[in-house]
């Protein structure tokens, strides 16, 4: 199968599961799991911050680190497009008890400062404490303009505002703009970075910040479930990708400029975007169920009712693109648009 539905579909390596197989292990709730630790020394170091804690997902690295920035009664403003605000089944509202306050994303994914600056609300009590800004790079694929994030996160500052990151795809950010993590991270007070994305490893996340804020995470981990005991085996697979798996990325780059290429060349389709390893695309209606079917029956997922959402991965070579594109465009030849 050549699935293109996400970049989460990736399978461990021979060589990562050798390096799951092998790591030395501990208890990491009681915090002497050697591999977990020298991993989240290893990420903070790389993050250009204090301390790191590994999570089973990026959903649960985020709660908690919404948590850990906001009490009962605070809120926090995030785009309407947010993973965190639209796709973790509200769970800082249901588990944190903290308000959000979407605003509309712009077209490249930020924030306007004017409309943050009306979203915050002054210190009354009729009214729920803004204490935190979250952004999220990258954002539908695309990188956030390094300015505008300078800007952004000083003007929350400005305001005594704490500022987040969902950094899933934060590695792609950093290889597309060849700008270094640590730089990336730096205007934040936390980050939350994936692992089982473009990075290709089975499970793991992981939050960064000072010591004190990642103290406090600890505690909100332990209490929505996220302490691991041998945990090692997730960390050996993080860092394993971290150490072999970075500059792969700009392989997925590569090949989504070349299948968002193809596709716009096609009759029946219009690329609407393209950047770092998405391709988002517009199908006639009429098209999308048999196109599916049509490439279902040549062993390629795509997630087209949903959104035409094209996702390049370490698991897709040149060869599979080219047999996308020829399978599409045999699909048009048939199907005049
Ligand atoms: C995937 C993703 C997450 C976390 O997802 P999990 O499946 O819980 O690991 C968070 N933010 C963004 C932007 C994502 O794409």
């Amino acid at each position: 199968m050549i699935d293109l539905r996400s970049d989460t579909v990736t399978r461990p390596s021979p060589a990562m599961l050798d390096a799951m197989m092998s790591a030395p292990l501990g208890d990491d709730v009681w915090g002497d799991d050697p591999t977990v630790n020298a991993f989240q020394e290893h990420l903070a170091t790389l993050a250009g911050k204090q301390a790191a804690l590994l999570f089973p997902s990026g959903t649960q690295s985020n709660l908690v680190g919404l948590m850990a920035h906001c009490e009962r009664g605070d809120e926090y403003i995030v785009g309407q497009s947010a993973h965190t605000y639209r796709y973790e089944g509200g769970g800082a509202a249901v588990l944190g008890s903290i308000q959000p306050q979407p605003i509309e994303n712009a077209s490249d994914g930020s924030l306007p400062l004017e409309k943050i600056s009306a979203a915050i609300k002054a210190d009354d009590f009729h009214f729920a404490r803004t204490r935190l800004l979250a952004l999220e790079n990258t954002i539908a694929g695309k990188v956030l303009p390094e300015d505008y994030v300078h800007q952004a996160t000083e003007f929350a500052r400005s305001r005594g505002l704490t500022t987040h990151l969902d950094g899933a795809r934060l590695f792609n950010a950093a290889v597309a703009s060849e700008v270094p993590l640590e730089q990336l991270c730096r205007p934040f007070d936390s980050v939350s970075l994936c692992f089982s994305k473009g990075m290709g490893t089975p499970i793991g996340s992981a939050l960064v910040g000072t010591r004190s804020f990642i103290e406090r995470a600890r505690r909100w981990r332990k209490v929505v479930g996220g302490g691991m005991r041998q945990a090692g085996v997730i960390a050996a697979a993080c860092q394993y990708a971290l150490d072999h798996h970075v500059d792969d990325l700009a392989l997925d780059h590569r090949r989504a400029a070349r299948l968002a290429k193809g596709l716009a060349a096609l009759p029946g389709i219009q690329v609407t975007s393209q950047a770092t390893n998405m391709v988002f695309a517009h199908v006639p209606d009429e098209h999308l169920r048999p196109l599916s079917t049509w490439l279902k029956e040549h062993d390629i997922l795509i997630e087209l009712l949903y959104a035409t959402r094209l996702v390049v991965h370490r698991d897709i070579d040149d060869a599979d693109i080219d047999k996308v594109l020829d399978v599409m465009g045999a699909y048009f030849q048939q199907h005049a648009a």
